[in-house]
C-alpha cells in the first residue's frame, strides 16, 4: 500500500488514508479520513455492533433524508437508462410473485382515491 497522509488523501478527495504504522491492535490496513479510525477495527466494530450502526444509519438517513433520495433519483436515472433490459426483468420477476400483494395495493387505492380518480376520467371524457 502506498503510503499518504490523511491530509493529502483528503485533499485528494480519498476515503482511506495510509500511514504505515499498524493500529493499537496491529492491523495494517490504513485509516478512514473521516474519523482516524483503522479500517479492520471499524469493521469489527461494525460486526460487533449491529443495533449502534443501524441506529447510528438511520438517525443519518432522517438527517440527510432530502439529499440521499435527490442522489438516489440520480442513480437510478442513469442506471436504468443503462440497464434497461435488467430492471425489466427485476420488473418481470417482482410482477408475477407478487401478484396478490399488487392488485391488494391497487385496490386499496382505488378505495383511498375513488372521488379524484373518478373526477380525473370524467374530465378526461368530457375533454373528448
Ligand atoms: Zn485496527
Amino acid at each position: 500500500m502506498k503510503i499518504i497522509s490523511r491530509m493529502d488523501a483528503k485533499l485528494d478527495g480519498l476515503k482511506r488514508y495510509y500511514t504505515g504504522q499498524p493500529c493499537k491492535h496491529g492491523h495494517d490496513l490504513g485509516r478512514y479520513v473521516s474519523n482516524g479510525s483503522c479500517v479492520k477495527c471499524h469493521y469489527l466494530y461494525q460486526q460487533a455492533n449491529p443495533g449502534r450502526v443501524k441506529k447510528w444509519r438511520d438517525r443519518c438517513y432522517l438527517k440527510n433524508k432530502e439529499k440521499i433520495l435527490a442522489r438516489n433519483r440520480v442513480y437510478y436515472k442513469k442506471d436504468y437508462h443503462a440497464n434497461k433490459e435488467r430492471y425489466k426483468g427485476y420488473m418481470v420477476k417482482y410482477c408475477s410473485e407478487n401478484k396478490e400483494k399488487i392488485s391488494a395495493r391497487k385496490k386499496r387505492y382505488w378505495a383511498e382515491n375513488k372521488d379524484t380518480e373518478n373526477a380525473k376520467r370524467r374530465a378526461r371524457y368530457a375533454n373528448k
